[in-house]
């Protein structure tokens, strides 16, 4: 036996036996990948992966430092996944910018009222790319399809012939850091002012990042002065980005700036049958109904429910009822937020706002740190089961009067002011989603 399997034994007596047959005796560890600090292991397949990396990675990875005294990360794939996500990375490292999903295409995309003036902004510029709406920008909340929108534009691109560059800013700026450090500039600006397209998503990273900026701004220019096309997303609006150049964000708001909106129900359900269909789950009207309407709005979420159900549906080959929907989404909802940590919401609620973690946890009282402080209290007091004194101990306050007081000011200002109301929601929106 090798040490894989004597681990898999240790963990069937610490479960139950039905557990240990339906998920775990279907693991098989790689002996030749296997290293002293990494333990591989393959799933049978993509759906039942997830479920088990979920569930047990930890006390997997438990059993094995028991075992060899070493503290060993676990890693559990499919067999041509991990070959086939290698050569991603690798591709990906060597041109510095990301392949499109193939799957993330017009037909694909449900359209509704949230999101139907987005669709038609990106579709017509698919159709006469640079003649219509150059830059095109699309902002909205996390989960609400706007990588999906723009790769679609990307493969529509693709598929005729055009060189298509698809980046995330924060790979953007990678890949010019390298370049500087390489001292092959010229590299770089060649290669993104010579695409026929560029598809740059989540710009608001470029946020108070000068350098870059300055570079962008010129990558820009050439693009825009030879009519290629440019397409944008963001998490909000070019005006409330902040710590962009002036000249950026307008330029950013000179073509078309389209909003996508959390999905009203009949579009999450035409979501939720769309995604059936492509995954082959088969789930009835009831249950559709139901997951879309438990789920707020982030479509991400609507997928790692399904991808459960399968799973579940696949192993036990029976069909999906309403009570097991239930379960699987209390479970999912209560997973989501039990890795939320102090550290996590405060990160969140500093970068949103542009300041350091670190100061909203100082005692300054200036204006904007109160303000921050102030949200980042009520968030962590609405999304994680820390007590009124514990929050005091954490944000270095006198006692638990003082967040009493501040729980009353937020929930004041929810009450009276609609923008602010919609920002906690959005915040609360991309805490949970991100976890
Ligand atoms: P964002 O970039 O806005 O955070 P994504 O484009 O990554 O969101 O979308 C998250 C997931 O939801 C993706 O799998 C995407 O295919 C799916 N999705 C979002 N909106 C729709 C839609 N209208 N129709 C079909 N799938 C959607
Ligand atoms: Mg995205």
């Amino acid at each position: 036996m090798n040490i894989g399997q004597e681990v898999l034994q240790l963990l069937k007596e610490e479960i139950t036996e039905v557990e240990y047959n339906r998920y775990i005796r279907q693991l098989l560890y790689d002996t030749k990948k296997s290293t002293s600090d990494l333990a591989i292991f393959y799933a049978p397949n993509a759906l039942v992966l997830k479920w088990i990396k979920n569930k047990y990675t930890e006390k997997i990875s438990h059993l094995f430092e028991v075992k060899s005294g070493e503290k060993v990360t676990v890693k559990i794939a499919l067999k041509n996944q991990i070959d086939k996500r290698k050569m991603k990375q690798k591709v990906e490292q060597k041109s510095g910018h990301s392949l499109l999903n193939p799957s993330h295409t017009f037909n694909n995309f449900m359209v509704g009222g949230s999101n139907q003036f987005a669709y038609a902004a990106v579709k017509s510029v698919s159709e006469k790319p640079g003649q219509t709406y150059n830059p095109l920008f699309i902002y909205g909340g996390v989960g609400l399809g706007k990588t999906h929108l723009m790769q679609s534009a990307g493969n529509v691109f693709q598929n005729q012939g055009k060189s298509v560059i698809y980046t995330t800013s924060e790979q953007f700026l990678n890949d010019f850091i390298r370049h500087v450090r390489n001292k092959t500039m010229d590299r770089f600006q060649e290669k993104y002012r010579k695409c026929d397209v560029l598809l740059i998503d989540d710009i608001q990273f470029l946020s108070n990042k000068e350098g870059i900026q300055e570079e962008f701004f010129h990558t820009f220019e050439a693009l825009k002065g030879v009519g290629k096309q440019i397409i944008l997303t963001a998490d909000k609006h070019p005006k409330k980005i902040g710590g962009l150049e002036k000249r950026l964000q307008s330029r950013f708001e000179h073509g078309l700036v389209a909003d996508i909106q959390p999905p009203e129900l009949e579009t999450k359900i035409a979501i939720i049958e769309k995604k059936c269909e492509i995954n082959k789950v088969k789930l009835s009207k009831d249950i559709i109904n139901y997951i879309a309407t438990v789920i707020e709005s982030n479509v991400r979420e609507i997928e790692g429910i399904l991808s459960k159900l399968h799973a579940y549906s696949q192993l036990m080959h029976i069909d999906i009822t309403i009570e097991f929907t239930k379960n699987v989404l209390k479970d999912q909802l209560q997973e989501n937020r039990a890795n939320l940590t102090l550290d996590v919401i405060t990160g969140h609620v500093a970068k949103d706002l542009n300041i350091k973690p670190s100061e909203i946890r100082s005692k300054s009282r200036s204006r904007n740190l109160v303000y921050a402080r102030r949200i980042a209290i009520y968030l962590c007091r609405d999304l994680t089961p820390n007590t009124m004194p514990q929050l005091a101990q954490y944000f270095g306050m006198k006692d638990h009067t003082a967040i009493s007081h501040t729980l009353k000011k937020i929930n004041e200002l929810m009450k009276n002011d609609e923008d602010f109301k919609v920002k906690i929601e959005e915040l609360t929106n991309k805490i949970t989603s991100s976890s």
